[in-house]
C-alpha cells in the first residue's frame, strides 16, 4: 500500500510542479537525473494521462474538421451581418451564387455576428476578372481578424504596388516572405493562426497580436508580430479591445469567397 501510494505520487508530480495543463519543459535544459531533488525519479515522473485532449476528425477536401464553426458552406449568409456605417447589423449585403459569397460592390464590408479571438481561420477567395484595373483598385478585399487587423486580398497576377500591401501582406505594415499567389480567376486559400493582442485592465498593452498565415498551403506569414491596427492614413496603434467579428473588406471589386470556417483557440 505505501508503495502505491508512493507511486500515485510520483505520477501527481509533474501536475502538482506545472499546474493543471502540463509541458513537456521538463525535458529542456533541465537533465532530469541532475536537477536538484530528481534523484529518485523515473520516467513516470514525467508522464501524464490526464487531461486527455478533445477527439477532433480532421477535414478532407474542402470538408472542414468536425470542431470547425461554418462561417460559409456556399448556401447563405446567416452566419454575417452588415458592417457598413448606417446599416451596420442589418443583413449582409453581398450576394450567394453557383456556391460563391460574392462582394456586392460599395454595398460595405460585412463581418460576422459571432465574436472571436484567438483562431485558426479557412478562407478560399478569387479575384474578379482585371479588366482595365491595376495596383490597389483590382481585386481588393481584406481578411480582418478582430474587425481592426487586415490581411491583404489583392490579385496578385502581374500587379505591381507597394509590397506592404500587396497580396499576403499585413497591410501597411509588413509583405509576405514570398508570393504564392497563382493565377488571376484561380482559387487562393489562406489558412491564417491567429493569437489576439492582449491588454491589462488599464488598457494598456500587454502582449501584440501575433500572426501566422498560410496562402495556397505555404507559409508567407511566420508569426508576425503586428504594431498595432492596419490604417490606410497614418501609423499602426493599439486600443484596448476584446472579442470582436472576423470582417470581409469591400474595396469596389466583386471578389468572391467559399468555404470560409473557423477554430476558436
Ligand atoms: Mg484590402
Amino acid at each position: 500500500m505505501r508503495n502505491l501510494i508512493f507511486l500515485c505520487s510520483l505520477c501527481l508530480l509533474p501536475a502538482a510542479l506545472y499546474g493543471q495543463q502540463p509541458t513537456n519543459k521538463m525535458t529542456r535544459g533541465i537533465p532530469a537525473a541532475t536537477a536538484p531533488g530528481t534523484e529518485n525519479w523515473s520516467p513516470l515522473s514525467t508522464e501524464w494521462y490526464q487531461p486527455q485532449p478533445a477527439k477532433v476528425t480532421p477535414g478532407t477536401g474542402t470538408k472542414p474538421p468536425s470542431d470547425a464553426i461554418v462561417l460559409f458552406d456556399g448556401t447563405d449568409l446567416s452566419k454575417w451581418e452588415s458592417a457598413s456605417g448606417r446599416t451596420a447589423g442589418e443583413p449582409a449585403p453581398w450576394k450567394v451564387e453557383n456556391g460563391e459569397l460574392k462582394i456586392v460592390p460599395r454595398t460595405g464590408a460585412i463581418r460576422t455576428k459571432q465574436y472571436f479571438a484567438d483562431c485558426q481561420l479557412h478562407i478560399e477567395w478569387k479575384s474578379p476578372p482585371a479588366e482595365r484595373h491595376n495596383g490597389q483598385n483590382r481585386g481588393n478585399s481584406g481578411v480582418f481578424l478582430q474587425s481592426a487587423y487586415e490581411v491583404q486580398i489583392l490579385d496578385g497576377d502581374d500587379n505591381p504596388t507597394y509590397v506592404n500591401g500587396m497580396v499576403g501582406s499585413i497591410y501597411k505594415q509588413v509583405a509576405p516572405m514570398v508570393d504564392a499567389y497563382t493565377k488571376n480567376g484561380e482559387w487562393q486559400t489562406y489558412d491564417i493562426y491567429w493569437k489576439a493582442p492582449r491588454f491589462t485592465t488599464n488598457g494598456e498593452l500587454e502582449a501584440p497580436a501575433i500572426i501566422t498565415v498560410v496562402h495556397n498551403g505555404i507559409v508567407i506569414q511566420n508569426n508576425y508580430i503586428l504594431k498595432g491596427t492596419t490604417p490606410y492614413v497614418g501609423l499602426p496603434n493599439y486600443q484596448p479591445h476584446g472579442m470582436l467579428p472576423i470582417e470581409l473588406q469591400d474595396h469596389g471589386t466583386e471578389v468572391a469567397f467559399r468555404n470560409i470556417w473557423i477554430r476558436p483557440l
